[in-house]
């Protein structure tokens, strides 16, 4: 992709709406804007961002065995007046009449969906177990929006459901997801800590929060100096019941949270299926959600320095800048132009700046949307046998033979 064909609209000010780090470096790496409070349009570089992400998510739950779907956002409140979650949930969900002067909302979550599309095609332990999962916005109704793509009213989330026939199905498909997760954070360039929660409104009895630490998280989380051992601060903090000492105090961001339901939501549904002996039985029920939208916001966190992003590998929005320094030059254009296919037949994403502006300003760009990996053409490296590579991340500079560039790159990125 050129930059000038690109749309990528950075900024040099910090816009005055950016309330945290992230915000800050989404809006002037040109990531993302706002329409609205809670209400966001992904620019260019923000969509392939998110596309990465999503294609880690969806590697890591087709391995799991989960199978996609895609549920509608409109629902009818009645499904969900079944299991008393409209009351539970109250404010936050949006609710409106249609011109029929039918109620319905917009889905903040889709248990009540799911169980009800399993009550009405599953009905024997032959088709458990079973993995659903969907990527999909989704709606809250936030008294306060805050931290741009953090506390948003329109959402992207992923959310899996499991279903089986009893507690110990459960158990393999909860520990199957949790490992799932600690691979998909890992591999976007994400630590998080992962603590014992509340299930809050999903009910249920046992749940696992991952929590991202980020100065502006509003989550507390324990964790254990020695041991490590993370919990949940809900109130009054307590000393490590192992090793007896103060635990600190690490603010976080929620990015994933997996459950396990029950039988909550198949017997408030009638979601029943038939067991061998033919008798009815409710399925018992996992699910597993994150925010993919936040999880943008939640890599920029932990992945910046002083002048700017520093993507981590796997979710950059592209992976190598060409950065040539004076696009008027034919010679230079040349050279830059042969990188550029070069990278990308070797099946690699690349980034050509070819705006006519001086090099200060490309480097400032560069550095502020981050790729991991920049290549600078100017007139001195046309006539040498090395390329010089730029690594974001370090800042550092690496010389490397023109004919070894392919290689390189496979190398770094791996
Ligand atoms: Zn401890």
């Amino acid at each position: 992709m050129f930059w000038t064909k690109a749309f990528i609209p950075t900024l040099k000010e910090t816009p005055k709406e950016a309330e945290s780090l992230s915000h800050q470096l989404l809006l002037r790496a040109g990531c993302a804007r706002m329409l609205m409070a809670g209400a966001y349009t992904y620019l260019p570089l923000g969509l392939r961002v998110l596309e990465k992400i999503q294609s880690i998510i969806r590697q890591e739950m087709n391995a799991c065995g989960a199978s996609e779907l895609l549920l509608p956002a409109l629902h009818p409140l009645e499904l969900w007046q079944k299991t008393g979650r409209d009351q539970d949930i109250g404010e936050v969900m949006f609710k409106f009449k249609d011109r029929r002067g039918r109620n319905v909302c917009l889905g903040p979550t889709h248990e009540e969906v799911i169980t009800d599309l399993v009550k009405n095609n599953c009905s024997t332990y032959r088709q458990l177990p079973l993995v659903l999962y969907q990527i999909q916005t989704k709606f809250r109704d936030e008294i306060r929006p805050r931290f741009g793509l953090i506390r948003a009213c329109e959402f992207i989330m992923k959310d899996a459901y499991s279903f089986d026939q009893d507690e110990a199905g459960l158990d393999k498909n909860y520990q199957l997801m949790y490992e799932a997760y600690k691979r998909i954070f890992s591999r976007c360039g994400l630590k998080t800590l992962i603590t014992d929660a509340d299930s809050g409104v999903m009910g249920g009895k046992v749940s696992h929060e991952f929590m991202a630490e980020a100065p502006l998280g509003e989550d507390i989380v324990l964790v254990c100096p020695k041991c490590k051992t993370a919990k949940a601060f809900k109130e009054g903090d307590s000393p490590c019941f192992k090793c007896r000492v103060e635990m600190d105090k690490i603010n976080t961001i929620e990015v994933g949270h997996i459950f396990k339901l029950g039988t909550k939501y198949s017997q408030a549904l009638e979601a029943n299926f038939s067991d061998a002996k033919g008798e009815l039985r409710p399925v018992v029920m996992g699910c597993y959600g994150i925010g993919v939208s936040r999880l943008v916001s939640a890599i920029i966190e932990q992945n910046n320095d002083a002048d700017g992003i520093t993507w981590p590998g796997e979710v950059a929005p592209f992976q190598i800048m060409v950065l040539p320094l004076d696009v008027t030059n034919q010679a230079i254009m040349q050279e830059a132009q042969n990188f550029y296919n070069q990278i990308n037949a070797a099946g690699f994403s690349c980034l050509l700046d070819d705006r006519d502006e001086r090099a200060g300003v490309k480097f400032k760009d560069a550095d502020l949307i981050g790729l991991p990996l920049s290549i600078v053409v100017g007139k001195k490296n046309i006539e040498e046998k090395n390329i010089e590579l730029r690594i974001r991340k370090d800042k550092s500079t690496q010389l490397v033979p023109k004919e070894e560039l392919v290689k390189f790159i496979s190398k770094f990125l791996a």
